[in-house]
């Protein structure tokens, strides 16, 4: 059908910027894409009463929250870059103190710590008076971070306003048509390419996906003064108390799936209250108290859903208790699909994606994929760790690396090159640097250049492949090589390690090297390996590709014998 209208203004339509709309609008603001937001600022929205904790365990039986060990660095790096574009401060990395009953089997012992003999705490009375109130008088300690939701949906919508569209009011379905590329808002005539519901549990009411079924459950959540309670962590026990800054508190939230529509209620109060005081005995000041429903989709997993006759209609919901964690990872899911650079799926959760070729989140760049690189391994490598070069060439990542490893650290960095090594010989002595290996071999040879006891024991690793720039343009890493370096010096890294490989596709093999490397990536174990690809703003099919690739866990000594886990 052919409305005779102007070509689309927009990229895509988002409707709802609560949690799902804000993160997928940075996703495709970071893609270089036009996007408009139309978001009515209903207040009961999951995100109002959202306590904003993203937990390592959760839940009474302090559980492991699915996928930590993958969605925690993505959402950690997808909100220290909101934080920095947005010049406000929205994540606070806080320990979390859960009481623990012995009775529950899920608990390793190992973990469990005694309030009253650890040294570490500056309030020592306050908690041992706490942990001997507490039945079990043990709590666990583990990583656990708070995003301040207002703050952070406030400089989403300041950055859509900014830079794209913004409009504050409801949206009508009826106005909505669907043309076959593109989606129409007929009363403001704005066209897009596709549109995604983020509605939070207002999805119930969407048209097009009536097929979700929600299983929502409202919460109530009270902002409480005290300044008896030490800010230095998130207690946990039948409700969560977390520190917000200036002495105030939240606690919250209350469960209740019967009665969505209501605000804030008398019984509601009371219930954290008695919860709090059963807790705490400190005097306090009530000074707010608020109710949101949190869009549980049946299946308790993120929704990420295509229309299956508009394929330019798409939800992306269910973000509920979880959601700070999860948001991250899933629009990146979505954006890289909308982009169509790489369609992705991920058959963990209920998502429906356009494709099914199993691929890595992606993260696109502004800035040249070498300053992403440096970047990365700069927040993943300290003064006395040791690192990889495997590819020195004219030795700016050598000399990196040497910089954040000295004194006591050291750097191994290898090339075949003659002129490479010159270059990098010159490059350290200028900046007088000591801390440098540089072994004229090739890479393949890693695991017996270095030491033995290193092994397993790297904080990063990184290649830069291709040739020498200004060099022999002969000489350049090959596929077969490349991929066996890589997965020698993954098995080299440490836990929580980074490995860095950026490819370039323009000449002659690059395209296929890289094909080999993604290959190889996709096959790693999901559960030892998190692998990103982060791309350049404007990428082409021949623009470089860098793969971040992040090691969950050690390496077991069969890895290290050369058996594939
Ligand atoms: N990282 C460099 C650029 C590297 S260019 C910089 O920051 O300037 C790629 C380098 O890999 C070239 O110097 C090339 O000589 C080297 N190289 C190619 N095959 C290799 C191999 N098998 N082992 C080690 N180095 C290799």
């Amino acid at each position: 059908m052919n409305l005779g209208l102007s070509p689309n203004p927009y990229d895509t339509i988002i409707v709802g910027c609560g949690l799902a709309g804000a993160t997928l609008s940075w996703q495709l603001h970071w893609a270089g894409k036009k996007i408009l937001v139309v978001n009515s600022t209903l207040n009961n929205s999951a995100s109002v009463a959202a306590a904003g904790v993203i937990s390592e365990r959760s839940g009474k039986r302090h559980t492991k929250s699915w996928r930590w060990d993958s969605l925690w660095p993505i959402a950690q790096q997808f909100y220290r870059r909101v934080e920095m574009e947005s010049g406000r401060g929205l994540l606070s990395e806080i320990e979390h103190l859960r009481f623990v009953d012995r009775q529950l089997e899920n608990v390793s012992v190992s973990e469990d710590l005694t309030i009253s003999s650890s040294r570490q705490y500056e309030n020592e009375a306050f908690y041992t008076a706490l942990a001997k109130k507490h039945r079990s008088g043990h709590a666990i300690k583990h990583d656990s971070a708070i995003l301040d939701v207002t703050a952070y949906l406030d400089a989403t919508i300041a950055m859509i306003r900014q830079h794209h569209r913004y409009l504050p009011i409801p949206l009508d379905y009826a106005d909505l048509t669907f043309t076959d590329n593109a989606v129409h808002l007929a009363t403001k005539d704005l066209r897009a390419q596709h549109i995604v519901f983020c509605e939070g549990w207002h999805g119930q009411n969407n048209p097009w996906f009536q097929e979700l079924i929600f299983e929502s459950a409202r919460g109530e959540a009270l902002t409480l003064k005290c300044r008896e309670l030490p800010p230095t962590f998130i207690y946990y026990g039948e409700i969560t108390v977390s520190p917000i800054g200036d002495g105030y508190f939240y606690v919250g939230a209350t469960y209740d799936r019967s009665d969505l529509s209501s605000g804030p209620t008398e019984i509601g109060k009371s219930a954290l209250l008695r919860q709090f005081k059963a807790l705490f005995n400190v005097e306090f000041e009530i000074c707010g108290h608020v109710a949101g429903v949190r869009p549980v989709v049946k299946g308790r997993l993120p929704i990420i859903k295509q229309h299956p006759a508009f394929g330019h209609c798409w939800v992306f919901n269910g973000l509920a208790s979880r959601g700070c964690l999860q948001a991250p990872y899933f629009s990146n899911l979505l954006a890289s699909n909308l982009c169509k650079q790489y369609p992705v799926s991920d058959t963990g959760a209920e998502t429906q994606l356009s494709s099914d070729i199993d691929d890595f989140p992606t993260i696109t760049h502004t800035s040249r994929l070498t300053t992403a690189a440096h970047k990365i391994i700069k927040a993943s490598v300290s003064a006395g760790d040791y690192a990889i070069d495997a590819t020195a060439g004219n030795g700016n990542d050598t000399l990196l690396l040497a910089r954040c490893t000295a004194p006591e650290g050291k750097v191994y960095a290898f090339d075949i090159q003659d002129s490479a090594i010159t270059r990098t010989t010159d490059r350290l002595t200028q900046a007088n640097v000591e801390n440098v290996s540089l072994l004229k071999l090739d890479h393949g040879n890693m695991l017996t250049a270095i030491p033995s006891a290193l092994h397993g024991k790297i904080s990063v690793a990184m290649f830069n492949l291709g040739y020498l720039p200004g060099g022999d343009l002969n000489v350049t890493t090959t596929s077969r090589t490349s991929v066996s370096a890589v997965d020698i010096a993954l098995r080299l890294l440490k836990a929580k390690g980074v490995c860095s490989i950026l490819c370039y596709r323009g000449h002659h093999g690059g395209e296929e090297e890289t094909q080999s490397l993604r290959h190889f990536l996709r096959s790693l174990p999901k559960h030892t390996y998190l692998v990103q690809q982060h791309l350049a703003h404007n990428t082409t099919v021949d623009s470089p590709v860098l793969f971040i690739v992040r090691k969950l866990k050690r390496s077991t000594q069969s890895e290290f014998q050369g058996n594939a886990d």
